[in-house]
């Protein structure tokens, strides 16, 4: 149960928010990106810091942090300060011939209060990323980070207590009590990162009050490896992508498909791809400082028990596999001999386990892709254009990446999200910008002047005639 004078606090912060919304409304592109500014600097300047607070809450290598945690946060500050006058200045549409003395025009009206809910696993970039597009927009936010980052939620608490008055911006903190409590505010716009299930909750409490949504999601991202991909590069690319923040990525890769005959070389490539990334000295991959672990023990267990599962089924495992409790290590870890009754074919991984399976035809694969919910990222490995445009065109996914993974997030000009149980809504840039907005089509017409004379009644055979 939540204590009744936090309740009490937020609701009074939320009233206080809808008031300034209002304002902001009218908030200018200079007024906004000067904001962005306070939170860039502040962030450059506190670096060190948030790799401090990410370090303690699973030692997140200080790189992984800078790459995935921070950099696209100022990336995406940055993108937003080039393009923000644009983006909010009204669009001009043409006019239709019926509408022919009229004149149309689309304004960014910022959508008003917005909620920002966010996940651990990249608890930094997923909660302040929504919120340089909720700013660019002219929204106010309330933020509840996740629980399972304690550290880092609260440094992004510190951060906005220095850089934002509540009644524009404000951090609760706390479990799945607050974030229900607030979820029953009528919020204008609310901004979720998590797990589908948890999405579906968030969308059944948006529906009491008709609030609109985005829907970060997650699932089971394929990757297809083509018989034209080049081995050694796929590996090196898929073992980055799916093992870099010890494989808790919601876009990592979450099982490989692969062509039969290929299968062996494939997985000695991406054996020795491990070897080379965490353990080059061969004292151990435990003893690698550029290798994270499970967040806490809930997920590690979760990890274990589906390792356990697959193995007592008839799993094989071609690499890695131990595992320690004492810190929630465990070993970037590939397997093989995977059968639909096993867990890990169903379940989103969210993990240091890779499952590679082998295919046929190419038809094959992608009938597999689509006996599942549609992914948040697929990945083709592979040369051969005329695969490439048959994986594009016969599947569906949030994005796809051709010959590469996981590097489409930091790519600002893309939209980036899923689609069904993988997501509604993109994130990032003017995508970002466009989820916190309501596009207002606004009609002028001139007075004296009148299209539609012939159309009122009394109807006449010569309305008809027109219609
Ligand atoms: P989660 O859904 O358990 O939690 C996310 C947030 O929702 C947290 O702040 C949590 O406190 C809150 N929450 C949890 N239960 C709730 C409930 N019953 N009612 C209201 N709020 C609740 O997700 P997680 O475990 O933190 O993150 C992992 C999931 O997030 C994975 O499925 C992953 O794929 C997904 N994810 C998606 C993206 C994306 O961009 N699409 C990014 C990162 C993670």
């Amino acid at each position: 149960m939540l204590d009744q004078s936090v309740e009490s606090d937020f609701s009074e912060v939320f009233i206080i928010q809808k008031e300034t919304s209002v304002f902001l409304r009218k908030s200018s592109p200079h007024e906004r990106s000067a904001k962005l500014l306070k939170l860039r600097s502040w962030i450059k300047k506190n670096q060190k810091e948030i790799q401090k607070a990410l370090w303690n809450d699973f030692k997140k290598p200080e790189v992984e942090v800078d790459l995935s945690e921070i950099y696209p946060i100022t990336a995406e500050i940055n993108h937003a300060l080039k393009n923000l006058k644009a983006w909010m200045r009204p669009k001009k549409v043409n006019t239709p011939l019926p509408m022919a003395g009229t004149s149309g025009k689309i304004k960014f009206e910022p959508k008003g209060t917005s909620l920002i809910l966010s996940p651990w696993n990249f608890p930094f970039n997923l909660t302040i990323g929504p919120l340089v597009s909720a700013i660019a927009a002219g929204c106010t936010a309330i933020i509840k980070p996740s629980e399972f980052a304690p550290a880092t939620a609260n440094i992004i608490s510190k951060m906005i207590s220095e850089l934002f008055e509540p009644r524009e911006i404000a951090v609760f903190l706390g479990d799945v009590d607050i974030a229900s409590s607030l979820l029953e505010l009528p919020f204008d716009h609310i901004f979720f990162t998590g797990s589908p299930t948890v999405g579906k909750i968030v969308m059944k409490a948006a529906s009491k009050h008709l609030s609109s949504i985005t829907l970060e999601l997650g699932g089971k991202s394929p990757v297809i490896i083509d018989n034209s991909a080049d081995l050694k590069d796929a590996a090196e690319k898929i073992i980055w992508g799916k093992f870099m923040n010890c494989g808790q990525t919601c876009i990592a890769p979450d099982y490989i498909l692969v062509p039969t005959e290929l299968q062996q070389e494939f997985t000695q490539q991406c054996i020795n791809q491990i070897q080379k990334y965490y353990d080059p000295t061969f004292k151990g991959i435990e003893a690698s400082s550029d290798y994270a672990r499970i967040i806490n023990e809930k997920h590690f267990n979760r990890l274990i028990q589906l390792l356990k599962d697959s193995e007592v089924k008839g799993a094989k495992i071609e690499f890695g596999g131990k595992f320690s409790s004492v810190d929630n290590y465990l070993e970037p870890t590939l397997i093989s001999n995977i059968s639909m009754d096993m867990e890990i074919f169903h379940e989103e991984i969210f993990g240091p386990i890779l499952p590679i399976l082998p295919y046929k035809g190419l038809h094959e694969a992608i009938n597999l892709v689509n006996s599942k919910p549609k992914p948040l990222a697929l990945y083709f490995f592979g040369s051969n254009r005329t695969h490439q445009e048959q994986v594009i065109q016969e599947t569906s996914s949030g994005n796809v990446v051709i010959n590469d993974c996981v590097l489409h997030f930091l790519h600002s000009e893309l939209p980036f999200g899923g689609v069904n149980n993988s997501g509604i809504g993109k994130a990032h840039g003017y995508s970002g910008f466009l989820e916190f907005s309501n596009p207002k089509g606004i009609l002028k017409q001139r007075i004296g002047f009148n299209n539609v004379t012939l159309l009122r009644p009394p109807y006449t055979l010569k309305t008809k005639q027109i219609i």
